[in-house]
C-alpha cells in the first residue's frame, strides 16, 4: 500500500489501538460482505491513534494530537471504504476524526482483547 499524505482537509493517524469488530470477521469468513467494495483495502475501523501529519486548511489539531476515527464518517468507512486501521496509518477528512480523551494509548491496547 502507498504511504498516505493528508491532503486539504485532512489529517494522517498513526495507529495505536485498532479493536475488531463483527464487520472485520464477516469480511474475513463471508464474501458477501465484500460486495460493493474495491478490493485490496487494509481492515480496521475501530481505530486511535497520534496525528503524524496535517493537511492545509485543517485547524484545531496538530501533529501529536491523540485521536479517535469515526467508524461511520460522510467519506464512507475506514476498513471498508478505504484503508483502516489494521495499517500503519490512516488518512482522513475532517469529518473522521474526534480528540482522544485519554492522556496515553497503551502499546498494550494494541494486542486483541477477548473475554475468556
Ligand atoms: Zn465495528
Amino acid at each position: 500500500m502507498p504511504e498516505p499524505h493528508a491532503k486539504a482537509g485532512e489529517v494522517v493517524v498513526d495507529m495505536k489501538a485498532v479493536g475488531l469488530c463483527h464487520t472485520d470477521v464477516g469480511f474475513l469468513t463471508d464474501p458477501g460482505w465484500m460486495t460493493g467494495h474495491t478490493v485490496p483495502f487494509t481492515l480496521g475501523h475501530e481505530d486511535a491513534g497520534v496525528i503524524s501529519e496535517v493537511g492545509e486548511g485543517v485547524e484545531g489539531f496538530k501533529v501529536g494530537d491523540r485521536v479517535a476515527i469515526c467508524p461511520t464518517t460522510s467519506a464512507g468507512t475506514p476498513g471498508g471504504s478505504f484503508d483502516g486501521g489494521y495499517g500503519e496509518k490512516v488518512e482522513i477528512g475532517a469529518q473522521g476524526w474526534c480528540r482522544f480523551p485519554i492522556r496515553s494509548i497503551s502499546s498494550r491496547a494494541r494486542r486483541p482483547q477477548t473475554r475468556a
